[in-house]
């Protein structure tokens, strides 16, 4: 299981257009309000702080966006956005001691966890950026449960919704033995950083023309056999990672020199003495990670 996604969470759709019933779930006491702070959780030494009745109500009055993530089994989770505070008065009002990246408590969270605060990032990040209609720029406002925005504007009324980006990850495989996979040197990487190829799907595109054009626009190569490996959540802020293999037609490379500094053909042999002498084979919370695992295993 990648980390973000496959939370346990039942998203609950059919609520969101339930204002009464989701106004009376906050009211219980065993509701779940989840803080979080621009981009960040509010944690205290157990983790990521969770805001009983009382405090969610105090803390709901001064605060931005309360959004319905959905129901933990029985227990009803929101998120409350605190962004428009400065740092210290939000963490001193969720009782918590500071603010962290979810992405730093990846290991220390379990999957559920980190999953939850993810899309509770990506979520309230949405709502800081869709503050007015791009068609008549009047102010939006939050409805369906956290899930919606509306514009107000008397001759627009346009119904806002949140925006994922989507972006390729690739790894790619030589035409022939000995087997051997691409990675690239990414501009602003450190000197020995090599990582998969990635880019983002422009309008118009499938992903599997994402992937041939990102290939050939930032290594020069030419794939074939684009074949669909998994997806990963990725609200950072928005993203989501859709991974593949492919097949270069030719050994030669040629990188661009403004995303890729340098790629070069590794084989297993080589990305084992690169686990070996201590570094990881892509970050340990992406989906490159697997997809480089996955190949470094042979499958
Ligand atoms: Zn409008």
């Amino acid at each position: 299981m990648l980390a973000y996604g496959g939370g346990r969470l039942d998203r609950a759709g059919a609520l969101r257009t339930d204002p009464t019933r989701l106004n009376a779930l906050l009211d219980e006491p065993g509701t779940v309000v989840l803080p979080l702070w621009r981009d960040r959780c509010l944690v205290d030494g157990d983790g990521p702080v969770r805001l009983t009745a009382e405090r969610a109500a105090l803390v709901r009055s001064a605060a931005g966006e309360t959004v319905f993530l959905g129901f933990d089994g029985d227990v009803a989770v929101f998120a409350v956005d605190l962004s428009a505070l400065d740092e210290r008065p939000a963490v001193e009002m969720a009782g918590a001691a500071k603010s962290v990246d979810v992405r730093a408590l990846v290991g220390r969270l379990d999957a559920d966890g980190a999953a939850v605060q993810a899309y509770a990032r990506g979520l309230l990040h949405w709502h800081r950026q869709q503050r007015f209609c791009g068609v008549c720029g009047a102010p939006a406002v939050t409805g369906g449960g956290g899930h919606v925005r509306t514009c107000t504007g008397a001759e627009c009324g346009r119904l806002l919704f949140p925006r994922i980006e989507p972006a390729i990850i690739v790894l790619v495989e030589a035409p022939g033995p000995p087997g051997r996979c691409l990675l690239a040197r990414h501009v602003g990487a450190a000197e020995d950083a090599f990582s998969t190829l990635a880019g983002f799907v422009e309008v118009g595109e499938s992903l599997e023309d994402a992937v041939r054009r990102e290939m050939a626009e930032e290594a020069g190569i030419t794939v074939t056999d684009v074949t669909y490996q998994g997806s990963q959540a990725w609200p950072f802020p928005a993203g989501l990672m859709v991974g593949f293999r492919a097949t270069a037609t030719s050994d030669e490379v040629r990188v661009d020199g403004e995303e890729l500094l340098e790629a070069r053909w590794f084989t297993r042999a080589d990305l084992r003495d690169r686990l070996a002498s201590g570094r990881t084979l892509g970050r340990v919370d992406a989906i490159d990670h697997r997809l480089l695992h996955d190949w470094l295993s042979g499958n």
